[in-house]
């Protein structure tokens, strides 16, 4: 099956009003490169902003609230992205798995709470050094997937990001093989989980895409897209990115 290229950003805890600039220089970059999908990940503050400013750029959160609405302090839910503008969220990125502990249970149901709003995931997965090092990446993987994967997780909306935690703002990736390797185990498990419908799920790969890997990163078997952190917070280097795509 043909799968569109998704090119996404995930700009963590960084920007401000004064990015705007940023924003719309990534837009002009994907509207010179139509065949591929650009979207992104912007910390809550700035969503509402970028989405009136830049409405042609899809934007997303980095993280929802499993719930809809409720005593949770400090919480944003699904709804509220929506309503500020965005159209997807990224889940279970391993800053938020290490950080504050979330469990593949816990990253499901946000999955969830984001389809039951109409909205988009990008669901991360990835597995430490040790896990690597000790030839259990595969299987560490792919058991988070199986977790962490939300009841309908067939259609469009749905990405899978493998992001490698050793790899993430380190300069380090590992090599095309070993990529395209993982990305055919999370294939296959998707398509034990989900049958065919396995074939319409996006996987991107995460942890320092640059413009100067991007391309053979890209060309990898089984590989439909990038999540892109530092090398995307200015349009100067995610441009190459996109153009990788
Ligand atoms: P990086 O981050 O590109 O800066 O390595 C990727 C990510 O964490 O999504």
């Amino acid at each position: 099956m043909a799968r569109r290229k998704l090119i996404a950003g995930n700009w963590k805890m960084n920007g401000g009003r004064n990015s705007i600039s940023e924003l719309r220089g990534i837009a002009e970059a994907a509207r010179a490169h139509v065949a591929v999908d650009v979207a992104i990940a912007l910390p809550a503050t700035l969503i509402g902003l970028a989405a009136e400013q830049v409405p042609e750029l899809p934007i997303g959160a980095q993280d929802v609230h499993a719930v809809d609405k409720g005593p949770h302090t400090g919480c944003i839910s699904a709804g509220m992205i929506r309503e500020a503008g965005a159209r997807f969220s990224i889940v279970g990125h391993s800053e938020r798995r290490c950080d504050q502990h979330e469990t593949d249970a816990e990253v499901r149901a946000k999955a969830e709470a984001l389809h039951r709003c109409g909205l988009g995931a990008i669901l991360c997965v990835g597995e430490q050094l040790a896990d690597r090092d000790a030839g259990r990446a595969e299987a560490v993987v792919t058991e988070q997937l199986a977790g962490s994967l939300p009841a309908d997780a067939s259609g469009e909306w749905l990405s899978i990001a493998y992001e490698p935690i050793w790899a993430i703002g380190t300069g380090r990736t590992p090599t095309v093989e070993d990529v395209a390797a993982m990305h055919g185990a999370i294939r296959a498990r998707l398509h034990e989980l989900i049958g065919d419908a396995a074939d319409g799920v996006r996987l991107l790969y995460g942890g320092s895409v640059t413009g100067d890997n991007a391309g053979e990163l890209l060309a990898a078997g089984d590989v439909d897209g990038a999540l892109v952190g530092g090398a995307s917070l200015t349009a100067a280097k995610f441009a190459p990115i996109i153009a990788a795509g």
